[in-house]
């Protein structure tokens, strides 16, 4: 059965909801068979390269938007670090670190609802000596866009915006009502029509249903989104979720396998959170993802560069990178 599910996929024929449901509940002992069959379609799209995204949190908290998961929000009493926007120089100077490590991608991340004037000038500047002194791609995560903002981040040279839906558009005032479902999909549609490559994903286990992570998943179809983030819930303390712990490592797998049939030729990154859910079991997200965050995540930490690095070369992948003489392992 799970091998009908790849070649429909690889077909670019939908699943059913049935089918869909089906991989969500798939037996912990057909999880390998399953895993197999998503790599087949992975491995068509991307053979055995695995892309390596790093995060700089150029500007962290004080965030008037009320997203429940987030220790940013205006509602988290999360003990977190929080500073305004960094310096144009320091931003660059990430994107050296992140060249560094093998990143092919260096995300441009900043708390709030969306850029200021000023914000949008710093990153803007930044975004232009980055591309200039440095081979990689830039994706910027500013928060909700304006058309002419996302005008102007492609003619700085920004190759893609992130802008998560997050869950889906049934659950999503459960989780925040600062603003609409629409109002990120409209972001995400604004940086598509700047010509910038857009990236939205979600977030697993937010006490979402099974129909509501298949609606998500579609969701992100519909909007062609080039790269999907699969972030899994880390509830912070302090925050509304606070406590939240409804993920296992192998549901977490059946979650990306769903994802990948559904989106087969698109960029799935296991993204935040993969630690903490994943757990022993992180080796096996790359057979369906085919992309991972290096680094610290926005206010948690991630594995060592180094961890990721030798999970990669211990599975006989490769990382997808543009400057491979230059990466530091
Ligand atoms: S996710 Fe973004 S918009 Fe929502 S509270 Fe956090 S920083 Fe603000």
């Amino acid at each position: 059965m799970w091998s009908r599910l790849a070649e429909k996929s690889l077909n670019g024929e939908e699943i059913t909801d049935q089918e869909a449901f089906d991989v969500l509940n798939c037996p912990d002992d057909e999880l390998l068979n399953l895993l197999h069959q998503a790599y087949q379609v992975r491995k068509t799209h991307y053979g055995n390269k695995v892309k390596l995204n790093m995060i700089v949190n150029t500007k962290s908290g004080f965030c008037p938007e009320n997203c429940g998961y987030c220790s940013q929000s205006r509602d988290s009493s999360a003990p977190i670090q929080k500073y305004r926007m960094m310096d144009k120089d320091t931003i660059v100077k990430g994107a050296e670190k992140a060249s560094r490590m093998g990143s092919g991608t260096y995300c441009i991340v900043a708390s709030g609802r969306g850029p200021s004037k000023r914000e949008l000038d710093i990153v803007t500047s930044a975004v232009k000596e980055i591309k200039e002194a440095y081979d990689m791609r830039v994706c910027a995560c500013l928060g909700l866009l304006k058309a002419e903002q996302a005008e102007q981040l492609k003619e700085a040279g920004v190759d893609r915006y992130n802008h998560n839906i997050n869950t889906s558009e049934n659950h999503h005032d459960e989780i925040t009502t600062s603003h609409t479902y629409h109002d990120r999909v409209g972001t995400v549609s604004h940086a598509k029509a700047a010509g910038i490559s857009p990236c939205s994903g979600v977030i697993v286990g937010m006490k979402e249903t099974k129909r509501d992570v298949i609606d998500m998943a579609r969701a992100l179809k519909a909007l062609d989104a080039d790269s999907i983030p699969v972030n899994f819930l880390h509830a912070i303390d302090g925050t509304a979720l606070e406590g939240t712990d409804e993920l296992t490592p192998s549901y977490c797998l059946k979650v990306l396998c769903l994802f990948r049939f559904i989106n087969p030729t698109k960029e799935i990154r296991v993204s935040g959170g993969r630690e903490v859910n994943l757990r022993s079991l992180q080796p096996f997200s790359l057979y369906p993802a085919n992309s991972i965050f290096i680094g610290d995540y926005l206010t948690t930490d991630g594995q060592e560069s180094t961890e990721d690095h030798r999970m990669i070369e211990d599975l006989g992948f490769e990382i997808d990178v543009v400057n491979a003489d230059k990466v530091m392992m």
